[in-house]
């Protein structure tokens, strides 16, 4: 059990980017000896948790725990092992695979709930002490094509480009594809400015919690066919500027780009686009009026219109409808997209990604490279280039010319994944495997070396939110012995590899390093130290070093070197695959109030593993009538890649052509068998949102 230290300890919670404040208070009585937990003032939660937030102590205590390196034998079982033995072990597999195959043949795979140090530390570790280029994370399914659009159309990708308690004062408020009441609730406090007005406008295929926010006047649900956001905005950007509800001042001023958009979306006029979408005319028209006439308006995007082939460009129209109206920058309105993971933030800042180093900048970019290479004390010509987005990483699993070994560092690919059954087989048919991890989650139980780490209160490190604000991770219990801190594990690789630069082990100073490295890039973090986040969490990057921080970006220029937002046309693609053919559905995949990511932490909350134990399809009463389904009947969904079997919730909540399921769970319950690993052609995001698929009952002995 955890020893816990003699004080109250602030910290933040473990799981989603909103990071809400909490305090962790020794509670040396309970049993397991976790400490109890509050909610703490700060201006995201305002003292408010979620049951997540709430139960978050329970993974402390929790008697799944790994307590020391695992090592599978020969008879295919695990056994414990001193971390000399197992370190040992992982270095000269590492080594051989290089030798024999090449450094690409070594795949590193990061997480979005790591800290800043260890993200960046796990990037320099690939570069250097592996001199492997296949590195990316598990971000990549996450943020991948908002940060692609973001960056884009204005230079800079932070989630929020303005504090989270600026949307109170907003009269509107259009959410598109997120469920905030379910995946981050204290967030819904910001909203109720919107609400009072009558204008928070929530677009979602299902009727959410997030959708009953708007209902007795307090909004608008807006319920199109799934994978139809792209054509909804473009019809929105064709009423603004059809009805001249544009600003034309803005837009002459900060923009570029504004004469194709015009034409381009002639062509979708509101007729066409009702049809497309299911999407009355009428109400097309009144959410433009709303968005081009309220005092303080916001758009905000979420995974259900990132998560597609196309959802680069979704992120682009809706950043384009934002620009026409003159929102970003604005003093009182905006265009933000909201994070998911915990670090999604600064974990797609400090180099895990396939084409990126710290600050944000890009791999292929001398002057980047020369720069890190002076921090690193390292030729610049020893850094790889660019590597493999996640899904194609993930793809080349096992395959000849592929990833032979893998790391996989805090995540759980075996369920998050898309296309789960042939990562699976791809993880299945490599030469090495090692995960570190907490608990043995489904990825760790099929590795060949386990490395157990410290999980977020019993570690030291900094955390970036939603709102692109740097915030203290705080240490409040003493890791079980036998843990070790990711830093550590990386450190004592690097060295039995003979990486050509030093690995620090502790927090700070790995975070003085990253400062350094990303001064003067995009995500600049030189002004910040340990002791200013000390004194209080204000810190917003860019933070160039003497600055007092950025709060709100774009009030004078985006961050293009001319200093214009850039519009850009965008067209609707093809679904990936046919859509509700032969009697088939539409799958479309998210999120419950009680989990989290792929449930490798929540399964294990006692709380939160008994409210929701298990995967439920939602369908409409109507198809489980055409279908023979009754309501809590098991059943199978099918398509091409794999089969989910569970029961079935009838609810009126969904489209009759669609069909939901939550993406937390194992095995015959995974939802990532069903989902398709096309990928966006410019952010790499896998087709997670829509999938054809049948579903019929299931005859029960
Ligand atoms: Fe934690 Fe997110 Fe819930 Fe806040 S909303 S308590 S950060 S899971």
């Amino acid at each position: 059990m955890p020893a816990l230290p003699d004080a109250a300890t602030p910290t933040h919670c473990p799981y989603c980017a909103l990071q809400c404040a909490m305090t962790l208070t020794p509670a040396p009585d309970a049993v397991p000896a976790v400490p109890t937990v509050e909610g703490r003032a700060f201006p995201t939660n305002r003292g408010g948790l979620c049951k997540k937030g709430w139960t978050s102590p329970a993974l402390l205590g929790s008697p799944d725990r790994i307590t020391a390196p695992l090592i599978r034998g020969a008879d295919g079982t695990f056994r414990e092992a001193g971390w000399d033995e197992a370190l040992d072990l992982v270095a000269d597999r590492l080594r051989e695979t290089r030798r024999l195959h090449g450094a690409d043949a070594v795949g590193v795979f990061g997480g979005g709930g790591l800290t800043n140090e260890k993200a960046y530390l796990l990037g320099k570790f690939a570069r250097l002490a592996l001199g492997t280029s296949r590195i990316d994370y598990n971000g990549r399914f996450c943020m991948s094509s908002a940060a692609a659009a973001g960056t884009r159309a204005f230079g800079i990708d932070r989630g929020l480009p303005f504090p989270v308690d600026h949307l109170d004062a907003a009269e509107t408020v259009l959410l598109l594809g997120t469920n905030v009441a379910e995946t981050m609730p204290p967030f819904i406090g910001h909203l109720t400015g919107a609400q009072a007005a009558g204008g928070l406008i929530v677009v979602d295929p299902r009727r959410t919690a997030t959708v009953r926010l708007t209902e007795n006047g307090q909004g608008m649900h807006v319920q199109p066919t799934p994978g139809s956001d792209l054509v909804l905005l473009l019809g929105l950007i064709h009423i603004v500027i059809a009805e001249r509800l544009w600003d034309e001042a803005y837009v002459a001023e900060r923009t570029a780009g504004f004469p194709e958009l015009r034409r381009s979306v002639s062509v979708w006029w509101p007729e066409r686009v009702a049809s497309e979408t299911g999407v009355p005319v009428p109400q097309l028209r009144e959410i433009a009026r709303r968005l081009a006439t309220g005092r303080g308006t916001y758009i905000l995007t979420g995974r259900g219109v990132e998560q597609h082939v196309d959802g680069t460009d979704t992120a682009t129209a809706a950043i384009n409808l934002s620009l026409l109206l003159g929102l970003p920058g604005s003093q009182h309105s905006g265009y933000g997209t909201l994070t998911g993971q915990g670090n999604g933030q600064g974990g797609r800042e400090h180099g895990q990604k396939a084409d990126q180093l710290p600050g944000y900048r890009k791999i292929a970019d001398p002057g980047a490279r020369r720069h890190v290479a002076a921090v690193w004390g390292i030729d610049p010509a020893i850094i790889p280039g660019p590597g493999l987005p996640a899904a194609q990483l993930l793809q080349s699993l096992g395959q000849p010319d592929g990833i032979r070994a893998f790391l996989v560092h805090g995540s759980n690919v075996v369920v998050s994944a898309p296309n789960a059954a042939q990562v699976a087989a791809g993880l299945a048919a490599l030469d090495f495997l090692v995960v570190c991890d907490f608990f043995l989650s489904e990825t760790a139980a099929i590795a060949d070396v386990v490395l157990p780490v410290t999980q977020w209160a019993e570690e030291e490190g900094t955390i970036t939110s939603l709102e692109g604000r740097v915030l203290r991770r705080r240490r409040a219990v003493s890791a079980p012995p036998g843990v070790r801190d990711e830093l550590w594990v990386l450190h004592e690789l690097a060295e039995r590899l003979d990486a050509p630069s030093t690995f620090d082990v502790d927090p700070e100073a790995v975070f003085e390093e990253l400062r350094l490295a990303s001064e003067g890039g995009i995500a600049d973090y030189s002004g910040i130290d340990y002791a200013m986040l000390e004194a209080g969490e204000a810190a917003y990057w860019p933070f160039p070093r003497g600055s007092a921080g950025t709060p709100r970006l774009f009030a004078d220029r985006f961050g293009h070197p001319d200093g214009l937002a850039r519009i850009v046309a965008v067209a609707p693609t093809p679904p990936a695959e046919p859509l509700n053919v032969d009697g088939g559905l539409t799958l479309i995949t998210g999120r419950l109030l009680e989990h989290y990511q792929s449930g490798a932490q929540t399964r294990r909350v006692p709380e939160l593993a008994a409210a929701q134990p298990h995967a439920r399809l939602q369908l409409h009463p109507a198809t489980a009538a055409r279908l023979g389904i009754d309501h809590d009947a098991l059943v199978e969904v099918v398509n091409g890649r794999g089969t989910v079997r569970c029961r079935a919730r009838l609810s009126v909540d969904i489209r009759p052509d669609t069909v939901f399921l939550p993406f937390h769970f194992p095995a015959d319950e995974s939802a990532n068998v069903l989902t398709l690993d096309a990928v966006d052609p410019i952010s790499g995001m896998p087709e997670f949102k829509k999938s054809a698929v049948h579903v019929s009952p299931v005859i029960e002995a």
